[in-house]
């Protein structure tokens, strides 16, 4: 069997952080399980984080009217990407798995890391408009949010001050990482990692090391596939009117995003359902 190789993208300074401890234990646990692992540290590799021209190696196609998107898809089909997205980018073809290891900065990931996301993640290497969501060019890989939290657990409840964490990771489960095909599997979140004690500290990163053993192998969290969706300006990429009747006696909508106006269905970003029937 092919070596598997898991890319863990990781965000944080210090070496002595608990984000720190966690790379380590995933980079250790998956090492001795034989797989190969890669990490991109991205503060130690100065990683750009904003998308500029400087990007695009050689003439730009429109100078007077910068467009990021359409020139780097014209310079990812040409090979003109700067080496250091060239090389991520090679990287991630190689990945089985990425994990991303960071603390949660403003809702989201440190910016560094949404720069890598911009920079890396390019039309034609992870997208194009015709492959997204289940049909995304990455559809055979798998990603995993690793993160710690400043804010309690109970905070991210649907009643909790900070609101519900699945709201918080729709944007980057669906928004980013399904929308290029990967295959998202729940989250793993360290909470309020600074106030914890010692013990519990120690509790998180054992937890930590027993998923890994088998990470590769879980079920990933269940999206709406783009079947049940009117693929046509006309019908404005909008949920199939049978699906819509089928969904009007349901209790819940179908996603945290797709929630038709009704109670979104409990923990959808957080947990892989066992009765997925779409
Ligand atoms: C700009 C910014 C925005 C933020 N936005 C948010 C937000 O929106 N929501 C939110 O909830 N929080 C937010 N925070 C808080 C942030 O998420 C936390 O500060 C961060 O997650 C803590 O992780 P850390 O790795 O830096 O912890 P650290 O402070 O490095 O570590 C916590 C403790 O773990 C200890 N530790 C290190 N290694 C180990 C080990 N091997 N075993 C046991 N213990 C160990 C450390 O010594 C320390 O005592 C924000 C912070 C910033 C700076």
């Amino acid at each position: 069997m092919a070596l598997k190789t898991v890319l863990i993208i990781y965000a944080h300074h210090s070496p002595s952080s608990f984000n720190a401890a966690a790379k380590d234990v995933a980079m250790q646990t998956l090492t001795a399980q034989g797989f190969k692992v890669i990490v991109s540290d991205l503060y130690a590799m100065n990683f750009r984080s904003s998308a500029t021209a400087a990007d695009i190696k050689s003439n730009l196609k429109n100078p007077e009217h910068f467009l990021y998107g359409d020139e780097t898809f014209i310079a990812w089909k040409e090979d003109r990407l700067s080496d250091d997205i060239k090389e991520e980018q090679r990287k991630v073809a190689e990945a089985d798995l990425i994990i991303f290891q960071f603390p949660l900065y403003w809702f989201t990931v440190p910016a560094i890391m949404k720069g890598w996301m911009e920079r890396v993640l390019t039309q034609g290497f992870a997208y194009t408009l015709e492959s997204i969501y289940d049909n995304g060019i990455l559809k055979d890989k798998k990603a995993v949010l690793s993160f710690t939290t400043g804010g309690m657990e109970s905070m991210y409840l649907p009643d909790g001050l900070n609101g519900d964490i699945n709201v918080m990771l729709w944007p980057l489960q669906n928004g980013v990482l399904r929308f290029c095909g990967f295959q998202v599997l729940a989250p793993q979140i360290f909470w309020c990692v600074a106030d914890a004690p010692p013990s519990e500290r120690t509790a998180m990163l054992e937890a930590w090391q027993a998923r890994l053993k088998g990470m590769l192998d879980e079920q990933p969290l269940s999206f709406a596939p783009t079947k049940l969706f009117d693929l046509s300006v006309q019908g404005g990429f909008r949920l199939c009117s049978d699906m819509k009747e089928a969904y009007a006696s349901q209790p819940y909508g179908l996603t945290t995003g797709q929630h038709l106006g009704k109670p979104l269905p409990p923990n959808n970003q957080m947990k892989a359902s066992p009765h997925d029937n779409h």
